[in-house]
């Protein structure tokens, strides 16, 4: 079996390499743009809106998903966007794009076409913004057909479009094909790649011991099912306040000054900081997960829906918003989402199973008697069945009825299906 696999390197690009990085960034940006611009003027008169633009991503991101599907059928496809690149380049003022590399512009355009607009469609986010120059991964530039236009050779990295061999700090030996490549900027104004390789993995099969349930909390970030917990880090908790402060600082410095970039970059650091604390947490947790078990059960929590929810809409403002607010800061601290994500990936890696259970009543239902009962969870922490008296730890029994619920699935469907559930990486 196949899966893919990604390594994520830091660049060491020339300052030419680097300035052509820059430019075909903004040039990327400016084919997303532009096609964003087509896509509102077409909107727009569909839906008549005579409002300025704040409003009209308000009435979008308020259509149903029906009348937002029925809209995207009126939006030009990412072939037909492609064709206004060659018309684009015709331009005077435009004249730069020639020399851009037409496959990155290509890329953003099916980008905005094919992912945004889709993802809006689906609910998943809000209708797609203009990218700019000071959000860092708007800057983000794929490079399909890896074996065509790219090659690596001993901690270089060949790329297309007169970027040629690039140097970058390669901290692990790479295994599999490499598919495509991702550049990408930080916010403190690194470059990365991150290259996507497809790898072979033997399957195992699933022995009795060896599966895995997982509850996931905000008090402790895991608990297993055989008692095992990772606390986590609340790695934005402890840098809330030297942010802030930071925060606090750049109000009172001139916009624009050399002290206010200086401060910016500050803040960038601490940003990344947090992340790099959180990413490491993350990883040597599935990674010790993955590596000891043969499946993994999770519950499917939605956590977009969840963080989301929160808001509320116009109609119906959101009830506990402050207090959902603060649960919400806590689910993304913890990561919740990119957790799943990369034991689903990891599992996959290593020809395990990964599977996602609905997530109803897993605290209420006794393991034992498999009796159901809010009576059951007395406190936050601790659950005593009503009806035969089995006492446990409630994230414990949270994570054992998360496995129960895995296993009776893995018993109830076909066992290659759920591999390949857990194979996006
Ligand atoms: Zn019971």
């Amino acid at each position: 079996m196949k899966v893919l696999k990604a390594y994520r390197f830091k660049l060491k690009p020339t300052p030419e390499a680097e300035a052509l990085l820059y430019r075909m960034a903004g040039c990327g940006r400016l084919a997303y743009n532009k096609s964003l611009e087509i896509m509102l003027d077409i909107v727009r008169k569909e839906l008549a809106f005579e409002g300025d633009r704040k409003s009209l991503y308000k009435a979008l991101n308020d259509l149903a998903p029906k009348e937002r599907i029925a809209l995207a059928k009126r939006l030009p496809s990412a072939a037909g966007l492609n064709k206004q690149l060659t018309q684009w380049k015709k331009a005077p003022e435009l004249i730069f794009l020639k020399e851009a590399y037409t496959d990155n512009l290509q890329q953003r355009q099916r980008d905005l076409r094919d992912k945004a607009i889709k993802d809006w469609c689906s609910g998943k986010r809000g209708f797609p913004v203009f990218r700019t120059k000071r959000i860092a991964h708007h800057s983000t530039m794929r490079f399909v057909n890896f074996p065509k236009y790219c090659a690596l050779d001993q901690r270089r990295i060949k790329l297309p479009n007169k970027l040629g061999w690039v140097r970058m700090y390669q901290s692990r030996v790479i295994d599999g094909e490499p598919r495509n490549a991702t550049v990408s900027l930080d916010a403190c104004g690194n470059w990365h790649v991150a290259i996507m390789c497809a790898v072979d993995v033997k399957p195992t099969r699933v022995p009795d011991q060896g599966a895995v349930g997982v509850d996931m909390g905000i008090a402790k970030n895991m608990t297993l099912s055989d008692g095992t917990t990772f606390s986590g880090v609340r790695s934005f908790a402890a840098s809330k306040d030297q942010l802030a402060a930071s925060q606090r600082k750049l109000k009172h410095k001139e916009r624009g000054s050399a002290n206010w970039k200086k401060q910016k970059r500050k803040i960038a650091r601490i940003h990344q900081r947090i992340a790099d604390i959180r990413r490491d947490y993350q990883h040597k947790a599935t990674t010790t997960i993955c590596n000891n078990h043969a499946m993994v059960a999770v519950e499917d929590l939605r956590v977009a829906n969840m963080s989301k929810s929160a808001r509320g809409t116009v109609t119906q403002p959101g009830r506990n918003v402050r207090q959902k607010s603060g649960l919400n800061r806590s689910i993304l601290d913890q990561g919740w989402y990119e957790i799943r994500r990369q034991l689903a990936y990891k599992m996959a890696w290593t020809g395990g199973l990964f599977v996602a259970v609905p997530p109803h009543h897993t605290s209420q239902t006794c393991p034992a008697c498999f009796y159901k009962s809010a009576d059951n969870r007395k406190t936050q922490a601790s659950f005593l069945c009503t009806h035969c008296g089995y006492a446990e730890n409630a994230d414990v029994v949270g994570a054992i009825n998360v496995l129960h619920r895995g296993l009776d699935l893995l018993e109830a469907s076909n066992q290659s299906d759920l591999i390949r559930a857990g194979r996006r990486p």
